[in-house]
């Protein structure tokens, strides 16, 4: 027996004495294999050992193996980080400090917030929480085309019910004017152009790898152009183009839209503005003058990237790190705006909230918590890998939530009347929690009850079923059902089936969605 494998066992055997009172030797041995593995050989020669440390141990107070702790092993006593479990999904973040992290959830309101926002949102609060940083809620609002101001609202209603918290909240058309700057600048560098060619040119161009004549103009061709899309052109005559490279192998570079031209009033701006910032541009420098040290987007992004990068590199500012996380949705619950909205609009379902949709309302309405969304959330992690999670892991993690605070009701689909001859009372008193103290119900017996059509199905007289907490009954006749109280002896085979009793039932509807 090496020295070293000795101190290990003494370590294990003094920190389990600490934790619990005493040790035991089975336990040390379970921990001793656990850390090393090649021990398993070498049971029969260690035990003995184990056997003898426990022994010592178990006679030290509780203050003697402090101190031999304090001696021997100082680093068990250092007080561990508080172990953040919901976070367990959660990789440190790369450059990030204590107290200066700043994250941002940029939901554009073109929608009703879903399954995807949620977790969007939970991470970038829980990143902003534990490394003591900021949370902004900003408004990716620069698509007046898409953007309804009912949806502001279901999106700040939906972080309310996810317990969201932001620090800030803002608006991206908050920023237009230094926007307008921004792009500005672009056109002095020469970075940007104005391009008047048809749409169907530039599609074609940017399949063929090809510049169009407007990216060859001279600079002050752009000037006039640029301020001719505040007042003459019309929408789709003219936009504005960061000057990448048409030959790129990422397409997203091959000078993609910075400003166009939208008419369609802006819900909180009505039609003060008619030239609008793509995502690309607006993302950008957004991030930037907020602050933001973390930005985190959904891995179709990731080509944009090079895109987000390159812009603030050109207006010389702060570089935010972009990370990017898969998209969540489930399994036949359509995520996606292009298919929700048409679904709501053409009324092929009942609403946002028809639970079949992931949306938050419709998943608030199947009874599904908050708490078990983030919990989800953050046992899907920080991955890349796209996760189309079956609604059943929701489901088990709401359980699990729902479970310990909710009473228990006997409950029968299909019910089948019978009546219970020979009853030893007319009424009893039922816990409302198998486990938990929840109180109590008091329950009126008549010998008539309901059974599930599927358990009286299975029965022939003769038979006996136990009526969870009331008794065992004894089947005398199928139909009608007719049974006999025949006592409470706890048989072990008896099959035991809900009931309700006729003189309390209530009548229940109960939706059960079906995949789209
Ligand atoms: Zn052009």
């Amino acid at each position: 027996m090496s020295e070293e494998i000795r101190d290990k066992i003494l370590r294990l055997a003094l920190q389990n004495a600490l934790d619990h009172g005493k040790t035991q030797d089975k336990i040390v041995l379970g921990k001793i294999l656990g850390t090393e593995p090649s021990l398993r050989t070498q049971v029969k020669e260690i035990m003995p050992t184990i056997i003898e440390i426990v022994n010592s141990v178990n006679q030290m107070s509780q203050d003697q193996v402090k101190r031999q702790i304090q001696d021997k092993f100082p680093d068990l006593l250092v007080e561990k980080p508080k172990k953040q479990e919901e976070r367990e999904g959660l990789p440190p973040l790369e450059g990030a400090e204590q107290g200066k992290v700043v994250t941002r959830f940029p939901p554009e309101p073109n929608g009703y917030p879903h399954i995807g926002h949620a977790k969007a949102a939970i991470i970038d609060e829980e990143y902003a929480k534990m490394y003591g940083g900021k949370l902004i809620l900003r408004f990716d609002d620069t698509n007046p085309e898409a953007e309804r101001l009912e949806y502001y609202a279901a999106i700040k209603v939906g972080l309310d019910w996810l317990e969201v918290k932001y620090d800030r909240t803002k608006n991206t058309s908050d920023d237009i004017e230094l926007l307008y700057k921004k792009c500005q600048e672009m056109l002095d560098g020469n970075f940007a152009y104005v391009c008047t060619c048809k749409q169907e040119t530039i599609s074609a161009n940017r399949r063929e790898m090809k510049p169009c004549k407007c990216s060859m103009g001279e600079m002050n061709q752009n000037m006039e152009r640029w301020d001719k899309m505040f007042s003459k052109f019309k929408q789709g005559e003219a936009i504005v183009r960061f000057r990448g490279n048409m030959s790129s192998e990422n397409t997203v570079m091959r000078d993609p839209v910075m400003f166009r031209i939208i008419e369609t009033k802006h819900p909180l701006l009505g039609d003060k503005y008619r030239v609008w910032p793509s995502y690309d541009f607006a993302v950008a420098i957004e991030d930037s003058i907020d602050g933001v040290t973390h930005a985190f987007r959904t891995k179709e992004y990731e080509l944009r990237n090079e895109l987000y990068y390159t812009i603030l590199d050109l207006l010389k500012m702060r570089k935010p790190k972009v990370m990017e996380f898969s998209r969540l949705g489930f399994e036949g619950m359509p995520v996606s705006k292009r298919i929700l909205r048409p679904l709501i609009e053409e009324g092929k379902v009942t609403g946002y909230d028809d639970p079949r949709l992931p949306t938050l309302e419709a998943l608030k309405r199947r009874g599904i918590r908050q708490d078990a969304i983030r919990k989800f959330v953050l046992s899907l992690g920080f991955t890349k890998a796209d996760t189309l999670a079956p609604f059943e892991t929701l489901e088990s993690f709401n359980r699990k939530a729902v479970d310990p605070e909710s009473i228990r009701l006997h409950m029968v689909k299909n019910p089948v009347p019978i009546t219970v001859r020979d009853l030893p009372s007319s009424i009893i008193t039922m816990p409302n929690h198998p486990t938990k103290d929840m109180g109590k119900r008091t329950v009126e017996l008549d010998g008539s009850f309901y059974l599930e059509l599927e358990d009286i199905e299975k029965l022939k007289p003769g038979d006996a079923i136990r009526f969870m907490g009331l008794g065992n009954v004894k089947i005398t006749s199928q139909s009608p059902a007719e049974g006999q109280y025949i006592g409470d002896d706890l048989g072990t085979d008896i099959p035991k089936v809900h009931w309700v009793s006729h003189k309390d039932a209530q009548k229940i509807k109960i939706l059960i969605p079906s995949q789209l």
